[in-house]
This record gives structure tokens, sequence and C-alpha cells, in this order.
């Protein structure tokens, strides 16, 4: 085994392997740029080097600096993780051609599955089923237009070095081709470095289950069964689960017979993960799955697969790499219950998944339900620089419904305050019909997108526990006297206090009472539109900022968190920001936003349709940004004459930052 390691990677994969190295008593190297001085992944390691700037050109895709920096520190191998340079068959090269070795396969294997055209070329050599489609060398609309003809609309452009969802387009109709080739071209190049693309069939009724392989120096390799990934929005996982419901037997022995076959075909070692997509309109049949891709690292979601194994993937790595065998042959595998994991992201649902930035001014996790593998800590600022990702949440169980529904309590008891985040949006998930009966397919986000986001209107009971709380400027902490815990509120009896609150649109102006020493009244200051019911609770106690309460009967508690000029109350998975306005001063003129457009988050101007002086009309395309992992187009939000463009395409700019003014009207 190893001595000492280099982590080429941040972020919850980097604290992973740490994790791991520390437990087998290997030390460990970190890296990091500006932005990361302070991260998690650097407290956790031995040691950690500087690299360079935040950008990741600069500093966690620069592979001779990490290369200086392991032999700087005397490590003898590099973990890539994933992403970044993990599938870089050149930088694998210069890491053994300094004498170090790469926690992964070899380059050759790597080169192999690159390029998905060339991969799937050799798959079909191998006698691995590929969907059908057009992987040659000709790239003009023309030809690859006729491709898509002989094919069979739909169909899929997909770029052909790309990833996470990236440079790929669905088609539906003959005459949207030659715009999505363009984006998708245009998605490779930015990317990827490479604008070639491949056509394939789009499979109807799509299921995404892919199969865990490792492979050791000695041409052994292993599968350990399935992960199914295909709760998805825009081609990226959202929700993972392993094993596949309603898999079989039968089809479990194809799909992993079908990936070892992959994995020997390259001489492959290391943990990897073959891709297929299977065709569900028939249920899971043997002859209905095709390879799509093969990821030669680890996965985003290996978690789950080591919670119905019990292995650890990052061990297998590091005894793999450090030249032993296989750890357990095929036949001592076996599956043990049911897993789930799920991705939360600062983004936001509700707004097409935009990325969101932001301090994590509140983090907590229910530890006793899941894993969490994260690499934030309460008080880390998500930054526009990298993957938006705040953790993972990984749960176990011996059934799926039984995992299921952890998964939704863990998700529900998960509290981030400070940016935007997917939370609630994965608990109304697990909570889907379709999906807690096992009926899953790629499309079930998006036919089910608005529903999904319903997040309904604030329980009056949420808006009257803010009342009450916006009333508790400094909260006692950790009081054993629920009276006493209320602080200033225990000598307040005053009969009622007028309370202003503002969530998103809505407006309340609040009476709040004092009943007794428990029981709190609340009721609209005045009759108004969605103003609340009258509302009566009791508070039980209020410690460490949690609110225990009597609604009716039910005992629940929220926790209240302050800041000078917000009460946010987080419960059951939701969390309100009521901002506490300062009724003195005058509303903001609203016509402002209406003359001008504000990158609506953080990213790159990719291209501009228009000039100062130019007319344009209302919906006009205008600027098409790319932000992490996805374009976006900003349009025109009124007709009118472009004053001035602010500006300039490739110039990176951060969430409200003014991208074009229109002349103002007359009216
Ligand atoms: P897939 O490639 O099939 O989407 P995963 O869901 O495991 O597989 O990974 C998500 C994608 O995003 C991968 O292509 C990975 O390389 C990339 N990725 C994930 N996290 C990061 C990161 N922090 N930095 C750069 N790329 C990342
Ligand atoms: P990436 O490298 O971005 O992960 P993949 O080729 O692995 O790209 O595809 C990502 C996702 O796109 C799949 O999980 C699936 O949801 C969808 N997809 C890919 N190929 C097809 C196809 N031929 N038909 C239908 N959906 C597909
Ligand atoms: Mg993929």
């Amino acid at each position: 085994m190893f001595k000492k390691i280099l982590i080429a990677n941040r972020g919850e994969i980097a604290c992973r392997v740490i994790e791991t190295a520390r437990r087998l008593g290997v030390s460990t190297v970190a890296v990091f740029s500006d932005a990361d001085r302070n991260a998690r992944h650097v407290e956790m390691a031995d040691e950690a080097v500087y690299i360079g700037g935040s950008p990741v050109a600069e500093s966690y895709l620069k592979g001779d600096r990490l290369i200086e920096a392991a032999l700087a520190t005397g490590a003898e191998a590099v973990h890539p993780g994933y992403g970044f340079l993990s599938e870089n068959p050149e930088f694998v090269e210069a890491v053994e051609a300094a004498g170090l070795t790469f926690i992964g396969p070899s380059a050759s294997a790597i080169r192999a599955m690159g390029l998905k055209d060339a991969a799937k070329a050799l798959m079909q050599k191998a006698d691995v089923p590929v969907v059908p489609g057009y992987h040659g060398e000709a790239q003009e609309v023309v030809v690859l237009a006729g491709k898509a003809n002989e094919i069979g609309f739909p169909v899929l452009i997909k770029a052909r070095a790309g990833g996470g969802g990236k440079g790929m387009r669905l088609v539906e109709n003959p005459k949207d081709f030659g715009e999505a080739l363009s984006a998708a071209k245009r998605e490779g190049k930015a990317s990827f470095g490479d604008g070639r693309v491949l056509v394939e069939k789009f499979i109807a009724s799509p299921r995404h289950i892919e199969i865990q392989v490792f492979g050791d120096g000695f041409g052994n390799v292993v599968h350990l069964f399935e992960r199914d990934c295909s709760l998805q929005r825009r081609h990226q996982k959202v929700i993972e689960e392993a094993p596949a419901p309603g898999m079989t037997e039968e089809m479990r022995q194809a799909m992993g017979e079908a990936a070892v076959k992959a994995a020997k075909a390259i001489g492959y070692s290391g943990a990897g993960t073959v891709e297929f997509i299977v065709d569900g309109t028939e249920g899971l049949r043997p002859d209905r799955f095709y390879f799509m891709e093969m990821n030669t690292r680890l996965q985003v979601e290996h978690p789950v697969t080591e919670m119905i194994t019990g292995l650890d993937l990052v061990e297998w790595q590091l005894r793999v790499a450090s030249g032993e065998p296989l750890p357990m042959e095929q036949d001592a595998l076996s599956i043990n219950g049911w897993a789930f994991e799920s991705r939360v992201y600062a983004e936001d649902a509700q707004k097409g998944f935009l990325p969101a930035t932001g301090t994590l001014t509140h983090l907590q996790f229910p530890e006793d339900l899941a894993r969490i593998d994260s690499g934030v800590r309460q008080g880390d600022t998500i930054t526009p620089f990298y993957d938006p990702m705040i953790a993972k949440l990984v749960v176990h169980g011996p059934d799926r419904a039984t995992a299921l529904s952890r998964m939704e309590t863990a998700l529900q008891q998960t509290e981030a305050v400070g940016t935007t985040t997917n939370i609630a949006f994965l608990a109304a998930l697990c909570a889907h019909k379709e999906f807690v009966e096992g009926g899953v397919d790629t499309g079930l986000i998006d036919r089910e997108l608005e529903r999904l986001n319903t997040e309904g209107p604030v329980p009056d009971r949420i808006v009257a526990l803010a009342a009450i709380a916006s009333l508790n400027p400094e909260p006692a902490q950790n009081c054993a006297d629920p009276f006493e815990s209320f602080g200033l509120w225990s000598h307040w009896i005053a009969p009622k206090r007028v309370v202003h609150l503002v969530h998103g649109e809505e407006e309340h102006e609040l009476a709040v009472s004092r009943v007794d020493a428990r029981r709190w009244h609340i009721s609209a200051y005045q009759d108004g539109e969605n103003e609340i019911a009258p509302i009566e609770l009791e508070l039980i106690s209020n410690d460490g900022g949690v609110m225990r309460y009597d609604f009716d009967g039910t005992i629940s508690s929220v926790r209240h968190l302050h800041s000078s000029d917000s009460v946010t109350i987080i419960g059951s998975g939701r969390t309100y920001e009521f901002l506490l306005p300062d009724v003195s001063v005058g509303e903001e003129d609203a016509g402002v936003a209406e003359d001008r457009l504000l990158a609506p988050m953080p990213g790159v101007v990719k291209q501009i349709n228009a000039k100062a002086g130019q007319a344009v009309e209302q919906g006009e395309p205008l600027i098409i940004m790319e932000a992490m992992k996805m374009e976006l187009t900003l349009s025109a939000p009124r007709k009118g004459i472009v004053a001035d463009v602010t500006v300039q395409e490739g110039d990176q700019v951060a969430d409200g930052d003014l991208l074009l003014d229109l002349e103002p009207t007359d009216e």
C-alpha cells in the first residue's frame, strides 16, 4: 500500500478519498486554489499545496502543478477523483513519466473510451450492444441530417467528447436538426474543445442503468451490480439508486457480462462504470439494453453501490493501484438491501435549475439517518467557480420502500440557509407516486416538473411562527427553562404588537398577542388579500434556535434564524425567509428592471446578438450565457432600442451584473 497520496481534486470527492486513505494509514496531500484556501478538503488532509487561481484552468486543470506538488511532498500516487483531469490520458502519461502512480486505468484504456464515437465502434466489435446511430467521420450538416433521417426521428445529437449532459441535443423534428446541431457543436467546442458529434436513435421511455466494474493489473474484472440513474434533468443525474427497480436476475447477469466484456476489451484496471440505456417500454428485457459510454473513473454515485455491497470502492482503488489483486471474486459479491443517493445542490429548481451561489450561514444534516458526503461546512461559500454541490445524502434500508422513506425524511431534516437549494424539490421527488412505485424513466422529472416544483402557499402556521420569532431579536441559547429561554418575551405581556413580514410577493401585516405564558394569538392586522386566518399556537420551548410548538394538538418544531433584516424559518425540508421591511423606506421604482438585462446567475457571456442603437422586439433573444453546465438565452424584456451593451463575448459576469440597457420610453 502507498504511504502517501496526492488528491488532485476538491470538494466532496477529495474529502471522500481522504477519509478512506486515513483509515488505511495512508497520508494525504490536498491541493487548493485561491477560492479553496480554507476549504474542508484542505483542513482534512495531512498536507496541502497551493496550486493557483480560482478558475479551474489556473489550478485544478494544471497537470504540471499537480505533479510538482506530488513530487515536492513525496507522494507516491495521484488520485484524480471525478471531473477535472480524471479522464485525461495525457495527464495519466505525465503522472507516470514523473515516476508516480495514477490511481485509475491506463492512458490507453481512457483513450479507448474517451470519445463516444470511437468507443461505440470498439464496443460493437467486442460484441456489446450499442444504440443504433451514426458514429462516423462526416460532420457536414447535410450528411448528418441524412443519417438522422435513416435512423429515424427522434434522434439525439451528442458531442463526441461530451460529458455531464453537455453538448447533447434531442431533435424530434427534421426542421429543428440544423439549429440543434449548431448548439451541440458550440457546446462541445466550448466545454471540451471538440465540436465533432455523433447522431443516434433516441430510445423511447429510456432508463439509465449502469454497471460498476472493477479490474486489476492481473486481467481480472468483476462487476458490482447495477445502479439506476434514470431520474435526471437535462441529462444530469438527480437521485440514484441500487439495485434497479424491477431488475431480474437474467437481465442483471446479461448486463454484468456485457460490462465485464467491455472492460476486458480495453484491459481495464481500477474503478469504472459502463453506462447503458435501456428501452423500458416492455419492462426490463435482456435484449433491450445498449452501451452508451464508459466512465473511466470513480462515479459521483458510487456510494449507493458501497451501501448495498458493504464495500469501500476507494479502498479497492488504492489496493489495485498499489499492485494488489482484486480483493474479491465475482461469486463472493452479493447485494444487501437498497440504497438511494440525492445530490443536494445550490440551484433554483423553480427557475430551470439555475446554479446558485452564497454563503451557507446555517448547515445541518441528519447524520443519524444518512451518510453525508460533503465538501462544505457551515460558513463556507458556494462560489461560481466550481460545481455548486452542497452534499450527497446516501441512505440504506432493508428494502426499497424503507430506504426511500428514509431518504425523504433525511431531506426534510436537512437545513441549508444562505443560498437557494434543491432540497424541497428532491423531497417532493421522493414522495412522487411514479418514483415510489419504481416506475422510473429519464423523462419523469421533465414531465412532472410543475407538480414537483409546486411548493404551494406558505402554511399560515409558518407565517405565525415567523411573526413570533421576529419579536425575539436575540434568542437565548440553550436555556433549560422554556420561559427563561424566551428572553425578552418572558417579561412581555403587552396585549398586541404589529409585525410586518415579506415573503416573496406576499406581504403580511400581523397582530401578535400573547394569551398567556405559552399561548400566542396571531391574526391579520387588517383584512387584506391572501392574509392569514386567525391562528393560536402554544409554544412549548425555544432552545438553541428551535421552537417546539403545539398547533391543533400536533407537536412539531421549526428552527428560526435571524439576521438584521430577516427571519428564516426551517421546517419539513423547506426554508422560508421573511424580510422584516423597514416601513419608513419607500418602494423602489418598479419600472427599472424592465429597461435592463441583468445576469440571472454567475457565468460567462457566450454570444451577443444585439448592439447599441438596434431596435428589438419583446422576447427577442439578445444574449446567450453559459454557467456551470447549461446554456441560457436572455431575451428582450420589452420592445425598444438598445442603448448600450455593457459586456463582451467571453466576459465572466456575476449574479445581477448589468449586461444590456434599453433606451427609456417616454411613457
Ligand atoms: P456522467 O458523466 O455520466 O454524467 P456523473 O454523474 O458521475 O457521470 O458525473 C457528472 C459529470 O460532471 C461528469 O462528467 C463529471 O466529470 C462532471 N463533474 C462532476 N463534478 C465535477 C466537478 N467538481 N468538476 C468538474 N467536473 C465535474
Ligand atoms: P454524458 O457523457 O453527458 O453522461 P451520456 O451519453 O452518458 O452522456 O448520456 C447521458 C444521458 O442522456 C443518459 O443518461 C440518458 O438519460 C440520455 N441519453 C443518452 N443517450 C440516449 C439515447 N440514445 N436515447 C435516449 N436517451 C439518451
Ligand atoms: Mg454519461
